[in-house]
């Protein structure tokens, strides 16, 4: 078979734009194809990031960030606050970025690096032949296909490269967090900190967010489990909104799900890897995905690089990747699975009483270790069973 390709990578978001990048710093020739008109917009995200998650990978360019912040308040039902440091705070919470800019900014490091962006153009088949995969592509009405040694789908949670390619990558209703978003103006909070209000009063298997752009202006959101509530996302963001912002105004709505499903057994078959959302490495409990989609499409694109040199695209080379990100961000989505299953039993009475044992700490100062030691000495019967997880 005649190549058109090395490596295919369908879709432009944070998970394809670096695996395009990394294909093409390592000299393959590479398409990236957008279904959509401009890579980054519409915005489906809160655009909370952890500084050390960018920072591994870019020098950072004052114009991706909306915020900085310094950490994160969690509020439970009954007011009780837990103030966390950055550090400690998880993948979301460093930077609140303009995805808008900073989604096309990767994407224009993989077109420097080399690869051929396109956008406009949608994926709509996908065959194996003999040691490769024909793509079929639609664009602006016109079909054609085009031929590759390996596609990488990075295609978001919607995916059909995965299913195309036989990996299982099935979600259950009960696994999709149902979000919506207003970016509010003239409305006031501390622009330090993102905050999040937990519990079912605020939002049953998920929880409510606010993160900082600006001065008085920031992103409002909330995710939900279909399981958790009969009201949609929207009845749920509304109440708070009314409760807590009545003064402000909306700017613009959002509305998106997010995978929870914890990590899929594989991520690859032959000639086929999946990354970020399509390959399901949103956090379970956070629903944070860009961090692991920028780490995620480095190792596939590492990976797929290595492939081509050894002219070998099977299913057991490529398994390379898996082991990569199972080793890496997989174990913590594994935990939070586990987590996540836990925390939809708590009541808010409880989420009041874990706050308030660890609430007279100086969180910046305490580690993770000590911190669930100090939860489970206090609420033993609850956090026992957890301790393995962490310890
Ligand atoms: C409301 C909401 C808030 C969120 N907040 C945060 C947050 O604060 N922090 C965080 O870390 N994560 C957050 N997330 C999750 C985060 O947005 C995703 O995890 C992240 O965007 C995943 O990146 P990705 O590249 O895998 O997929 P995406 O960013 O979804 O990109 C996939 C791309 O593929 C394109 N595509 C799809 N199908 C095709 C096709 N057939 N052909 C061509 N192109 C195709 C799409 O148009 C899209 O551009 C949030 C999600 C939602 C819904």
């Amino acid at each position: 078979m005649n190549y058109d390709y090395d490596v295919v990578v369908v879709g432009a978001g944070p998970a394809g734009s670096m695996s395009a990048k990394t294909c093409a710093e390592n000299g393959l020739k590479v398409l990236l194809i957008e279904k959509r008109q401009e890579i980054g917009t519409p915005v489906r995200c809160a655009e909370g990031v952890s500084k050390e998650s960018l920072e591994q990978f870019f020098e950072i360019d004052k114009k991706w960030i909306a915020k900085e912040v310094v950490g994160a308040i969690i509020y439970t039902p009954d007011g009780t606050t837990v103030r966390l440091s950055e550090g400690m705070a998880g993948n979301e919470v460093g930077y609140v970025l303009e995805r808008k800019i900073f989604d096309r900014a990767i994407a224009r490091m993989a077109s420097k690096s080399g690869a051929e962006v396109v956008v406009k153009t949608t994926a709509v088949s996908m065959r194996r032949e003999k040691d490769g995969v024909v793509l079929g592509l639609r664009r602006l009405g016109e079909y054609y296909e085009v031929k590759s040694r390996i596609v990488i789908g990075a295609d978001g949670i919607e995916s059909r490269v995965g299913k195309w390619g036989g990996i299982d990558t099935t979600i259950k209703i009960s696994e999709i967090e149902s979000c919506i978003q207003y970016l509010m103006s003239d409305i006031s909070f501390d622009p330090d900190y993102t905050h999040f209000w937990i519990g079912r009063k605020f939002a049953p298997g998920g929880y409510v967010w606010l993160f900082p752009k600006g001065d008085g202006i920031a992103n409002v959101g909330l995710g939900v489990l279909p399981t958790q509530t009969k009201e949609s996302a929207k009845v749920w963001l509304d109440r708070f909104v009314e409760e807590h912002y009545p003064e402000g105004e909306i700017i613009e709505v959002v509305a998106g799900g997010v995978p929870v499903t914890g990590p899929i057994e594989t991520a690859v078959a032959d000639n086929i890897m999946l990354v970020g959302d399509a390959a399901r490495h949103a956090d379970p409990i956070t629903g944070g995905g860009i961090a692991n989609a920028l780490k995620g499409g480095y190792f596939a694109g590492d990976v797929a690089s290595k492939a081509v040199k050894a002219r070998d695209y099977s299913k057991n080379f490529l398994k390379r990747y898996d082991e990569l990100w199972k080793n890496d961000f997989g174990k913590t989505l594994y935990r939070n699975k586990i987590l996540q299953k836990k925390f939809l039993k708590l009541d808010d009475e409880t989420f009041n009483k874990l706050a308030k044992s660890i609430g007279n700490y100086d969180l910046s100062e305490i580690s993770v270790k000590k911190l669930v030691v100090e939860l489970i000495k206090h609420n033993p019967k609850l956090m026992w069973d957890l301790k393995d997880l962490f310890l």
